[in-house]
Order: structure tokens, then C-alpha cells, then sequence
């Protein structure tokens, strides 16, 4: 196969984009980010993808996977937390050898009616 071919297969199987989905989100992790000096996480951000909404099922919870993670195994040795301030409610990003792999948005007003329904068209 092409190496496009292959990219562009991997694309499709990892989602939408989250700024396509939530711009304010994405645009405030951005601003986030840079200012905690965490400079390439803040493109990272911009380039996320909705793969899966939490699956703990809490009303206050709008956390999402940005990257497949095998459900029940630690992040191991490469993960960090980074605790966000977005001034209502809580926004980390647990990050794995420099890749965002979850955004735990949590007691935060909707980021968008559409969250559930972007990830279940999939
Ligand atoms: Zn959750």
C-alpha cells in the first residue's frame, strides 16, 4: 500500500477531530497549554481526535480518549498528568510519551450537545 493509502486509513479509523467537533474546547486547551508553557502539547491539542467518550457513564463527566489504550491496563512509565485551570470545573490531560491520550473534562457545562452523538455516528 501507498504510504498515503495508509495514512489516510488511520485517519479515518481515529475519529473526528476535536476542534472540528468542539472549537471553543479545543481553542481554550490551546490557550491552556501555551500558557502553562507547554508548548507541544498545545499542538497536540489542536490536532486531537474523538475516539471514544468515558465510558463511566457520570452525568458531570464529558471526558474523551484521543487514543486507543487497552481498557483496564496503566498508562505505564511515559504517563503524566497535566492538570489544566479552565476556571469552571476540571480539565486534565493524561499524557502518554508526549501524546495527549485522554481529556478529563469533568463538572464543566456542555461542551457541546453533540458529544455523545459524534461518537456514536461512529
Ligand atoms: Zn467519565
Amino acid at each position: 500500500m501507498e504510504q498515503d493509502a495508509v495514512e489516510q486509513l488511520a485517519v479515518a479509523q481515529d475519529g473526528p477531530l476535536v476542534r472540528d467537533v468542539f472549537p471553543d474546547l479545543t481553542a481554550q486547551l490551546v490557550r491552556l497549554l501555551e500558557a502553562e508553557g507547554e508548548h507541544r502539547l498545545a499542538v497536540c491539542a489542536y490536532d486531537l481526535r474523538l475516539l471514544a467518550e468515558c465510558d463511566c457513564r457520570n452525568a458531570f463527566c464529558q471526558s474523551f480518549r484521543t487514543h486507543r489504550h487497552p481498557p483496564g491496563t496503566p498508562y505505564g512509565p511515559g504517563h503524566r498528568m497535566v492538570a489544566l485551570d479552565p476556571g469552571n470545573g476540571f480539565l486534565n490531560l493524561d499524557v502518554v510519551d508526549g501524546r495527549i491520550v485522554y481529556v478529563e473534562l469533568v463538572d464543566r457545562p456542555p461542551a457541546a450537545p453533540g458529544l455523545t452523538a459524534a461518537v456514536r455516528r461512529r
